[in-house]
This record gives structure tokens, C-alpha cells and sequence, in this order.
């Protein structure tokens, strides 16, 4: 059966890139590996979940926990959400919130949402590779989101208008991004306001590291500085996604999404025809864990990442030769490496792979556009000091020998 000539268009945009294959090979004990952004699963609340878990499911709330449930979430969950959003100038009620399993579920249903094959979507080059996969099942057409350059609105409208496209959404991680590390400014926030005003564009903002700040002063969030301008969220054109996974469990895929009241409602009928409803009872042991200890829990990992994220940036510091680049990332999990032109980070993966046995992921798997050979993302919230420095001593040794 040649299934492949009755899949949908839309698959043709979804390929499993090279990378990940090479990814896989990770799995062997004696390497250094910096390529998967995931949480230290030392760290993980365990016995709190347990707790919690335990509580679920006894007599009383075992009908609860196990049944199906409402799509839009949790309640007590919902309403534990509000509680931290308004802590970060993001006013709003239950009605606003949906629990998704986890945010690529909201990446996946923002596209579903807005885009119509060919639609614009604006994404920054680098961007979060797991966006551009939940996006590129809708087909859209990327264009480069740069809020440092000098691009107007027109320029945008311009070349949407030339491709018969529409703009749809700015899609953005606004703190500590993945891949690079970095966070935006309340100067270029604003502006990213004002752009998809001109442009009658949604706003995607992933805050999935927000709550990973190790030093520096916290921006608020995009959605909280356009609640500041229109007073109300029913007035904001931005959708704020929220996730679980980086400060207790990606296991138990727990995200959120908070918008004005028609885009929540739409997401709620696109959750009933997807999934009916996130686990409920993963929902009610996220609550329990939250409201026993989220705040102390944060501050610990807060603790063990910024000194990680030292050790690397000292490392490279120590290590790299003339010509190459880093960030200094002031939370989250990565750095992003820029070097000279003509490098090849898929092709230093294989061979550091090899003869170093040092794990990244090349830059070019993070532009929507194929560019960016030259770049590579390190994660240094999945390793101990000791092999922080020795991946990195070996990885300087590796770019001096090319
Ligand atoms: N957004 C960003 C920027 C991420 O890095 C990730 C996880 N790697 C996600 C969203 C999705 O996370 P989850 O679905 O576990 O919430």
C-alpha cells in the first residue's frame, strides 16, 4: 500500500528531520550530552506527586479523578492559575484559562485556530523548532520576525500582500528563549504591541521558561503590558501559553492557555474534538503539588540551574577559540553558540559524536528558512558540573582541530 500518496498535503511539511535521528544515538552511557532541553528529572517533585496521586484517587474523589471531565480544565486548577497570572500583571478569570496537555497542545490548537494554508505566520529566525512543527501541519508561509532590526509593519503587510497571504499571529518566547537563551525587552515588547496592531495580528506568547529567571530584573510579560494599554483582556490580541513541564513535570503534561474569551472558547472546541480533556487526574496532582510547594520548589531549581548555567558559561569561556559566540542567558535552559561562517553544526554533531562523544543540537533545525548552519544550541540543565566542563573542554577542542 503506498500510503504516502493518500496522506494529506499537510504531512508534506511534517518530515522527521535528520537531526532527530541523530539525536536518538544519544541514548549511550559515556555521552556528554547537551542537546535535550528537558528538566533534571532528579529534581523532580516526586514524593509530592506521590502524595497527590494517592489523594486522587481515594473513595471520595476517585469518580473525579478517573471520569471524564469538562474541556475547558480543572477548576481548582484553573483558579490556582489565575492566583500566579495576576502576580505577573496578568488580571483574569477562569473563563480565560484553558489546561492543555501540555503547551505544544496550545501551539497545535493556535494553529489549528488562526491559520488557513498560506497564511502568514511571523516566527524569529531562530525560533522554538517544536512551534515551527506544530504550525507547519496548517501549512502556513513564515516570514522573519525581528524586533531588533528596522522592519516596519508595511514591510510585513508588503511581502504577505505579494504572497496573497495574510498575516495571522507573531509567534514568541519572550524569555529565555529556546533555542537561544535570550529575553527580549520591554522597549522591543512594546514595540512587538504596536506591530501586531498596525498588522490586526494575533499575538502567540510562549512563557515556557518564564519562571526560570536566575538574576537580572523580570519583563513583564507581553500580555500583561497590553492588559496595561486596553484595561481589559477581552480588548488583548495576545494568547499567553504557560506550561508545567519546566518548573514541575513535562511527564504529567500539564499547560495552559489564557486569552480574551472568544479565542478560549474556539480552543475549548477544538480541545472537545482532539482530546475531550486534559488527564484529570494528572490535573488534580498537578494543583495539589502546586499549592504544597511551588514557590519553594521553583526557587530550588532557580538554585541548581544558575549555577550550571555559570559552570557552562565560565567553560566556554575557558575553552572556545577566537571567532566564536555565545549568550549569556539570564534564566531558562540554553546558550546558543554562533561560529564563524562556513561552520557546519550538523555536520560538527556527527563528528563530535564520534571523536568526542559530545552531544548538541545544530542551530539550522531552529530556522523556519533551513539558515543557520553555523549556530548550535546547549542545554545545561540536564548535567553536573564536572561534565559541563569536560563536554565543553572537548567540544573547544573540537572547533580548534576544524
Ligand atoms: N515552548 C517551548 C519554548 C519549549 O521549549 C517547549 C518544550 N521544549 C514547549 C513549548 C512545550 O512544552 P510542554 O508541551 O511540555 O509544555
Amino acid at each position: 500500500m503506498q500510503f504516502d500518496q493518500i496522506f494529506s498535503s499537510r504531512n508534506a511539511r511534517m518530515k522527521a528531520s535528520e537531526i532527530r535521528e541523530l539525536l536518538k544515538l544519544l541514548d549511550q552511557p559515556d555521552i556528554i550530552s547537551f542537546a535535550g532541553g528537558i528538566p533534571d528529572s532528579a529534581l523532580f517533585p516526586t514524593d509530592e506527586f506521590a502524595e497527590a496521586f494517592k489523594n486522587a484517587l481515594t473513595p471520595e474523589r476517585q469518580a473525579m479523578a478517573l471520569q471524564y471531565s469538562v474541556s475547558e480544565g480543572y477548576m481548582p486548577l484553573r483558579e490556582w492559575i489565575v492566583g500566579e497570572m495576576a502576580k505577573i500583571g496578568i488580571v483574569c478569570d477562569p473563563v480565560n484559562v484553558l489546561i492543555t496537555s501540555g503547551s505544544q497542545q496550545a501551539l497545535d490548537y493556535l494553529g489549528k485556530l488562526f491559520l488557513t494554508p498560506g497564511d502568514t505566520a511571523l516566527v524569529g529566525w531562530p525560533t522554538y523548532l517544536g512551534a515551527l512543527a506544530a504550525f507547519n501541519a496548517y501549512e502556513p508561509r513564515y516570514d522573519r520576525l525581528s524586533l531588533k532590526g528596522k522592519r516596519t509593519a508595511e514591510s510585513y503587510a508588503a511581502g504577505a500582500a505579494e504572497a496573497g497571504s495574510a498575516v495571522k499571529f507573531a509567534y514568541l518566547s519572550p524569555d529565555f528563549a529556546n533555542p537561544t537563551g535570550e529575553t527580549l525587552d520591554r522597549t522591543c515588547r512594546l514595540q512587538l504591541l504596536e506591530l501586531a496592531e498596525v498588522l490586526g495580528c494575533a499575538i502567540i506568547e510562549d512563557a515556557a521558561y518564564q519562571s526560570l529567571r536566575y538574576d537580572g530584573e523580570a519583563v513583564p510579560p507581553v500580555l500583561a503590558l497590553e492588559l496595561e494599554q486596553k484595561g481589559s483582556l477581552e480588548d488583548c490580541r495576545t494568547v499567553y501559553c504557560g506550561t508545567f513541564s519546566k518548573t514541575l513535570a513535562p511527564g504529567v503534561r500539564i499547560g495552559w492557555a489564557v486569552a480574551a474569551k472568544p479565542v478560549i472558547s474556539q480552543m475549548v472546541l477544538l480541545k472537545q474534538a482532539a482530546d475531550l480533556h486534559t488527564s484529570t487526574v494528572n490535573q488534580m496532582a498537578v494543583h495539589a503539588v502546586a499549592e504544597a510547594c511551588f514557590d519553594a520548589h521553583v526557587e530550588q531549581l532557580h538554585a541548581v540551574y544558575q549555577r550550571r548555567r555559570d559552570v557552562m558559561l565560565a567553560a566556554l569561556e575557558e575553552h572556545m577559540p577566537e571567532g566564536v559566540d555565545w549568550t549569556r542567558p539570564e534564566g531558562g535552559m540554553f546558550v546558543w553558540m554562533t561560529m564563524p561562517d562556513g561552520a557546519d553544526g550538523a555536520r560538527l554533531l556527527a563528528r563530535s559524536l564520534e571523536t568526542e562523544k559530545v552531544a548538541f543540537v545544530p542551530g539550522q533545525a531552529f530556522f523556519a528558512d533551513d539558515s543557520g548552519q553555523n549556530t548550535m544550541r546547549l542545554s545545561f540543565s540536564n548535567s553536573n558540573h564536572a561534565a559541563i566542563k569536560e563536554g565543553i573542554a572537548r567540544l573547544g577542542r573540537l572547533l580548534r582541530s576544524v
